[in-house]
């Protein structure tokens, strides 16, 4: 099968459609996502991309269209989707330490299992660079360390397909950087199927295999773009890259356009 993730003509309105009140959060989207592909979805704020990402999930029905995960149509959160939110800190559990924040997708299992998974969550935690810090509570850590922790916890729920919105926007521009090659990192070893929603162009540029640009209202599907730089990717080296530059430049006068014009006359 070449595609994961289907989206045939799909539309979202929010309210009773055809009422006063019934608003159009984007119109006739198709998008399809092969295995272990890495796509990214830009548009300006309020376009709608964090709405499309929960229809993905499964998390809120689509007003029409079809949305397909492996040629199922999607009815309800699906095994093996794991959903990272943008706001890490109301993500993780106060209470709980890092560890038993990372375990917690695996709480159900036999208690035979859990010395396993401990160990297994140990590893995840590694993996983002975490080791030491297994025993500490979110509040004790800084944002960015939220943040992987949040990344383990959703390793620990073996992904196939990790959905991300806007993962990095509340952290600073530096471990912004460090948490996008982790992803990257991750994504490579792990070969889940991406799907992050970002408003930062560069960003797109910097992790994706595709990019799927939303227009401004009213929203749909502007342009698909293939991204092709060569892997792995790195900030330094790929950042200056022409090809990056060019597709920078090309997203950001779809996305800046009209504003920067406007601006200019005013
Ligand atoms: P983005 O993530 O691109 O910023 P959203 O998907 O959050 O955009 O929202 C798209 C539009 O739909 C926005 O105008 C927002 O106000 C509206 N919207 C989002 N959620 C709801 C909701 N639950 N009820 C009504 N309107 C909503
Ligand atoms: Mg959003």
């Amino acid at each position: 099968m070449s595609s994961q993730i289907q989206l045939k003509n799909v539309s979202k309105v929010y309210g009773k459609p055809g009422s006063p009140d019934a608003y159009l959060a984007f119109d006739a989207v198709s998008l399809t996502v092969a295995p272990s592909e890495f796509v990214a979805i830009v548009g300006p704020s309020g376009c709608g991309k964090s709405t499309l990402l929960r229809i993905i999930a499964g998390l809120m029905p689509q007003t029409s269209g079809d949305v397909l995960l492996d040629g199922r149509a999607v009815d309800g959160p699906p095994e093996g989707v794991v959903y990272l939110f943008q706001q890490y800190s109301k993500s993780l559990f106060a209470w709980r330490t890092v560890l038993d924040n990372v375990m917690f997708p695996l709480e159900s299992a036999p208690r035979s299992e859990r010395a396993r998974l401990r160990e297994r969550c140990i590893g995840y935690i590694r993996q983002v660079g975490l080791a030491g810090f297994e025993n500490k509570y979110p509040w004790q850590i800084s944002g960015g360390m939220q943040q992987r922790v949040a990344i383990a916890r959703a390793l620990a729920a073996n992904p196939r397909v990790l959905l991300l919105d806007e993962p990095f926007s509340a952290v600073d521009a530096l471990t912004r950087m460090e948490l996008q090659s982790l992803v990257l990192d991750l994504w490579r070893e792990n070969r889940f199927t991406a799907v992050l929603v970002t408003h930062d162009v560069e960003e797109a540029v910097f992790l994706a295999d595709k990019i799927a640009v939303l227009s401004h209202r009213p929203t749909t599907l502007a342009e698909e773009i293939e991204v092709g730089l060569p892997r792995p990717r790195d900030h330094i080296v790929t950042r200056e890259d022409p090809a990056f530059l060019s597709l920078r430049h090309h997203l950001m006068s779809s996305l800046l356009g009209d504003h920067a014009r406007t601006r200019a006359h005013a």
